[in-house]
């Protein structure tokens, strides 16, 4: 396996992407804003003429999201749900609840390898903040104990949302970006606007076409190899790229590399056989929610998940062997370079 070695025992949150627009081939000059929010670096590209204020609007959305659905704010609409857990239910806005809702049906698509109420072992870990740590046995069976999608009770009337148990915590990391990102472009269309780039650290949403008849290239970061080497090239037109993978948020304790994608059984980072996955699909809160889903349920049981929910949707799969595996909609879109 070529991973980077880390011999200091730290914690790396690189904000750096994995998926990035390859500079060369893109139209001179765009307008680009960028800032830190939803715990990553948030870039905008616009390549047509836009109004002033457009920029601001995107990013008060973007820190408005973050407002709603952050796990690690204390006055965020999810952190009431979690105080309130085994409590009462807790209304919430349009946007959290339909999160949380499309959270749980990927749950139930993938029989919980996937489940939104991952919290109390995302908090338990620590990986991503300054304090990772691993856990006692006996501690991660207790926030095992806390984690089941079907505890989660949804009330569309009241638009609220009920943890079933004290202690139980909803987590949308692995789903709240590609919201985040189909909503920019949502206002960037109602605004006009035909070409732009969306980069929420990483989860790219390329709106458009380059120039007339011209896909924007992407480049997918090769996770089995240093930062900005890539793996291969994406053409695509108006879709998402998202990747999932151990290799960008991880923790060195006693030595031992630990990331952030938690497998529900073991209470241990996944040890799927895969390094990385990119989904490429027109949805990016499908794209997202897919990355991590594909990433936790390994190569076969991905493979098939994203089929089952549409051919169409692009799976690329990089594992330790040289070999880049995908599916046939992945294949239109991706090149990969000769290694
Ligand atoms: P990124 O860090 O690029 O957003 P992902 O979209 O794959 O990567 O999301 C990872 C995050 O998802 C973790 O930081 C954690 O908050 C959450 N998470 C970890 N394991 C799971 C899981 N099994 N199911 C759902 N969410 C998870
Ligand atoms: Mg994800």
């Amino acid at each position: 396996m070529r991973l980077r070695k880390a011999t200091v025992s730290r914690v790396s949150v690189l904000a750096a992407t994995c998926l990035c627009l390859l500079a060369s081939c893109a139209p001179p000059e765009p307008d680009v804003s960028a800032e830190e929010v939803l715990g990553t670096n948030c870039a905008i590209s616009l390549y047509d003429r836009h109004d002033d204020a457009l920029f601001s609007r995107l990013f008060s959305r973007l820190r408005e999201i973050e407002a709603h659905m952050s796990a690690n704010r204390d006055d965020s609409e999810l952190a009431a749900v979690n105080r309130a857990a085994g409590v009462s239910a807790v209304s919430v806005s349009e946007d959290t609840f339909w999160v949380t809702r499309t959270a749980l049906a990927y749950a139930a698509k993938t029989g919980g390898a996937f489940d939104p109420t991952i919290g109390p072992l995302v908090k338990l870990w620590g990986i991503g903040t300054d304090e990772p740590r691993l856990p006692s046995r006996p501690d991660i069976s207790a926030a095992l104990a806390l984690i089941d999608y079907r505890e989660v009770t949804l009330d569309e009337t009241r638009r609220s949302i009920r943890l079933g148990r004290a202690g139980m915590r909803l987590d949308l990391g692995a789903i709240a970006k590609g919201y985040a990102a189909d909503e920019m472009v949502r206002m960037l269309r109602e605004a006009g606007q035909k070409r732009a780039i969306v980069d929420l650290g990483g989860n790219i949403y390329a709106l458009g076409e380059k120039s007339r008849g011209q896909p924007w290239r992407v480049g997918v970061q090769d996770p089995r190899q240093e930062r900005h080497v890539y793996s291969g090239v994406a053409r695509v037109r108006s879709t998402s790229l998202v990747t999932s993978g151990g290799y960008e948020r991880f923790a060195v304790i006693n030595g031992k590399r630990y990331h952030h994608i938690f497998d529900t059984k073991t209470g241990y980072p996944v040890d799927s056989g895969l390094l990385g996955v990119t989904i490429i699909c027109p949805s990016s809160i499908d794209a997202d929610a897919l990355s991590t889903s594909v990433f936790a349920l390994g190569a076969e049981r991905g493979l098939a998940l994203a089929a089952s929910i549409d051919p169409a949707i692009g799976v690329i799969l990089f594992d330790s062997t040289d070999e880049i595996s995908m599916n046939e909609a992945a294949r239109r879109a991706f090149t990969p370079v000769p290694r």
